[in-house]
């Protein structure tokens, strides 16, 4: 027998196991809506066109060596990155407030975040709060039966939360609900945060995906950051809004009062870095940086994200439509209408389907989809009817 024939086995992942379950269906119908992944109108995975055309130009490139990069990461990168989120004009930025380190995707941004604010010894008193929940976490209410934002339940829960505990709050375009605070709205969360000094950590995972225009979607970040002058980390992710999914590229950011602190702080998050994966991978932050610092390449950049936003909300019309029209019952008595899935933004449908009614989709129509009814927008696509 083997040393670790008592090993249990592990529980298969909520998303992406249901690519494992689609992947053996047979059937020619099936659709996966279970992968926050981009497809485009023939359910074809994309790559951006100007992703391809920063890969050419990497590869007659023979100046760019394959070295190790810096714990932190590749400069023209994280050079780059802090002004997508906070803005080419960020006084953060131009008084270097803002430690930045590469990171494995979103995830690993996240995880990094959460390490740091476990060591760092400077952040003594929240270390003890983070280490008392156990590493454990707690929700705040977000979201109403009716699929609306519960705002007076999450202001509250924010409210009752003990002085400097950590919220994790989404950027942009919820993920799994598609629904966001109003600007009104996150005004007022950031002065209780604030009132409370709450640690802040934005999860931007859809910068771009929710209106199409990478500005207006890190607007809370920028209000947090620019008008209540608060300290903040922001994770940034490039897999959606670059569909660079497999290349792991994104970044942590942490918005300083000072520049002093900024470095030591940047310093901390290498040696939170060092230990866990050595240094980040070089091929995603060329891309991501070469397509920044080309106008060209950016601007067309934008027009694919665009695109992709577009294409998203068109479906989700469409899917609207077609359940209405074939007047297809609501998932429980609490609703009267589809019309939360065109309310919501961002990559998914949040339909309200409970376990077994996705159970019946899976079995019967062969539609793919995470049990809690989330549908994956980009799965959807016209030649589906
Ligand atoms: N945060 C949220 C809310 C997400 O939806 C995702 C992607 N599913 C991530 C973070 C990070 O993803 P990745 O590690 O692929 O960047």
């Amino acid at each position: 027998g083997s040393m670790w024939s008592k090993v249990e086995m592990a529980p298969p992942d909520p998303i992406l196991g249901v690519a494992v379950e689609y992947n053996k269906d047979p059937s020619p119908k099936k659709v996966n809506l279970g992968i926050g992944a981009y497809r485009d109108d023939n359910g074809k995975p994309l790559v951006l066109k100007c992703v391809r055309e920063a890969e050419r130009k990497i590869a007659n490139d023979e100046s760019m060596n394959k070295e190790y990069l810096p714990i932190q990461g590749l400069e023209s990168f994280l050079s780059q990155t802090s002004k997508i989120i906070f803005g080419d004009e960020s006084p953060a930025i131009k008084e270097q407030r803002v430690a930045v380190v590469q990171s494995l995707s979103g995830t690993g941004a996240l995880r990094l975040a959460a390490e740091f604010i476990a060591l760092d010894p400077s952040w003594g008193n929240h270390h003890t709060i983070f280490k008392k929940a156990g590493l454990q976490t707690k929700t705040y209410k977000y979201l109403s039966p009716d699929m609306s934002l519960d705002f007076d339940g999450m202001k509250s829960d924010v409210q009752a939360a003990p002085k400097g505990s950590i919220f994790i709050f989404h950027t942009i375009a919820h993920n799994p609900t598609g629904v966001d605070l109003s600007h009104d709205q996150w005004k007022e969360i950031a002065k209780v945060c604030q009132e409370k000094e709450h640690i802040i950590i934005f999860d931007t995972a859809y910068q771009g995906y929710a209106t199409g225009d990478l500005e207006s979607d890190a607007w809370a970040v920028k209000y947090f950051a620019h008008e209540m002058k608060m300290e903040l980390f922001v994770t940034q992710s490039y897999s959606k809004n670059f569909g660079l999914y497999g290349e792991r590229i994104g970044a942590l950011n942490v918005l300083c009062n000072d520049a002093e602190t900024a470095v030591k702080v940047q310093s901390q998050l290498k040696g939170v870095i060092r230990p866990m994966y050595s240094s980040p991978q070089l091929h995603g932050a060329r891309l991501v940086s070469t397509v920044l610092s080309d106008n060209k390449l950016k601007d067309l950049w934008k027009v694919e994200l665009k695109q992709m936003s577009q294409r998203i909300t068109e479906m989700r019309s469409a899917l609207v439509r077609e359940l209405t029209a074939c007047q297809c019952p609501f998932p429980n008595e609490k609703f009267s209408s589809w019309n939360h899935i065109v309310k919501q933004i961002g990559m998914f449908a949040y339909t309200g389907l409970s376990a077994q009614q996705c159970a019946v989709l899976t079995q019967e129509h062969h539609i793919y989809c995470t049990k809690n009814g989330r549908f994956s927008m980009a799965g959807v696509n016209p030649g589906l009817s």
